[in-house]
Formats: C-alpha cells, structure tokens, sequence
C-alpha cells in the first residue's frame, strides 16, 4: 500500500473520522471493531479479526464470555486432561 497521511482532528468527546479513501481501502464498515493501541509512540488503529486468545488462529473458533478459541487448541486441552 502506498504511503499515505492526513490531518485530522479530535473531537471534544475524544473522536476521529476515518476518511473514507482509508475506510474503503480497509473494507472497514459501520460497527466494524477497531483494535487501537500504541507502538512506541504511535497510537495504531488496526481493523480486528478476531483470532484464538491462544495462538492466534483465526479459523474454527469457539467464542466463550466474549474469548475466542480455536478448535486445535480445545482439542489440546482435552488431549492433556
Ligand atoms: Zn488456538
């Protein structure tokens, strides 16, 4: 992907609005979650996939109080019982 940066502003409830080119370039939609941390200094705005709490498979997963695991590692629990 090209290099690309914009300007924008926060709001005064602490908001941002991803412009669109970028929203369109990411399939990113309304309610689509957003991961945002921070690298060094940089804060990142990363689109979620939810993925195992584990080792981070995203196929065959089982959602649990809001966790996600994947098949392989359930399968590793029962097999280590
Ligand atoms: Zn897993």
């Amino acid at each position: 992907m090209k290099k690309w940066n914009e300007i924008c502003k926060v709001d005064s409830l602490g908001r941002i609005v991803v412009p669109k080119r970028l929203r369109n370039a990411f399939d990113l939609n309304a309610g689509d979650p957003l991961e945002i941390y921070i690298d060094n200094e940089t804060i990142v705005l990363k689109k979620y996939i939810q993925s195992c709490i584990f080792c981070g498979n995203q196929n065959d997963l089982t959602e649990k109080n809001g966790k996600y695991i994947c098949k392989d590692c359930i399968n590793s629990f029962v097999e280590n019982k």
